[in-house]
């Protein structure tokens, strides 16, 4: 059976003392409010790393935001997988929507960025999505499913193994707009289809998928309700640990 996961994007947010605070509330109130057998995953800046990774117990584990495709060299104020993989960091978030926006990640530099995050032991939690423009003008579903194809379908079906997908329309992400529980559902069995019918059905059934996109505790239940839906990827809620831990607590 595939693994439900829940993550939290941080994003650019917190504080050193407020990132401590908040990865030890979630952990205490995790452990003593969660039965299922979930998976906890908490995306910090890099910059606490190190440090949150010593906080994380349980089925809590601590990801990584972003990483470079290279492994090492002059590349100012970047972080590579193999720094990321030397603190035993388990996760990392690939191809966000705001690094694609905003910094230029296209498919091609994502296929490097997970080949290198694989070669490092880094499990990708890789992000795909459309914009409100493409959702209204285009076949969205075939483009997200290109999203797969370039930047993963090069890879055997032992590494997709490692992968988890995180589905993310960009008009929902923090904009308070949530996908309907059937309008994730159709995207993320439209993917698992994708999936089979490159890698098989086997290797389909095990891909997490999770949905992101203004998951909140009062729509949580719903959405994971879907037998597609794997859990979540969680920006703005990921932020306070009560609405986190009842996201959580919705699966
Ligand atoms: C995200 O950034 O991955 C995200 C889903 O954000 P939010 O939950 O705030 O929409």
């Amino acid at each position: 059976m595939r693994k439900k996961i829940v993550a939290g994007n941080w994003k650019m947010n917190k504080t050193a003392e407020e990132a401590v605070a908040l990865t030890s509330e979630i952990v205490h109130m995790i452990a003593d409010e969660v039965t299922s057998d979930v998976e906890v995953v908490l995306c910090v800046p890099s910059l606490y790393l190190s440090t949150l990774q010593q906080y994380a117990t349980g089925r809590v584990s601590i990801g990584a935001q972003n990483i470079h495709q290279k492994a090492s060299g002059a590349y100012t104020g970047e972080i590579s997988a193999p720094m990321v993989k030397s603190l035993n960091i388990p996760y990392v978030i690939l191809g966000h929507s705001e690094r694609r926006q905003y910094f230029g990640e296209t498919d091609e530099i994502l296929a490097e960025k997970v080949n290198i995050a694989l070669e490092n032991g880094l499990k990708p939690i890789f992000c795909c999505g459309e914009s409100l423009e493409q959702r209204q003008n285009e076949d969205y579903i075939a483009l997200v499913q290109a999203q797969l194809t370039n930047a993963l379908f090069h890879l055997s079906a032992e590494q997709f193994g490692q992968i988890v997908i995180a589905y993310e329309p960009i008009w929902a992400i923090g904009t308070g707009l949530t996908a309907s529980a059937q309008q994730a559902q159709d995207m993320h069995a439209a993917l698992r289809s994708h999936i089979a019918s490159k890698y098989g059905a086997e290797v389909a059934d095990n891909t997490t998928i999770q949905y992101g996109g203004s998951v909140s505790a009062a729509n949580a239940a719903e959405l994971f309700s879907s037998p597609d839906v794997d859990g979540g990827l969680v920006g703005g809620a990921s932020l306070k640990s009560r609405d986190f831990v009842n996201i959580v607590k919705a699966i």
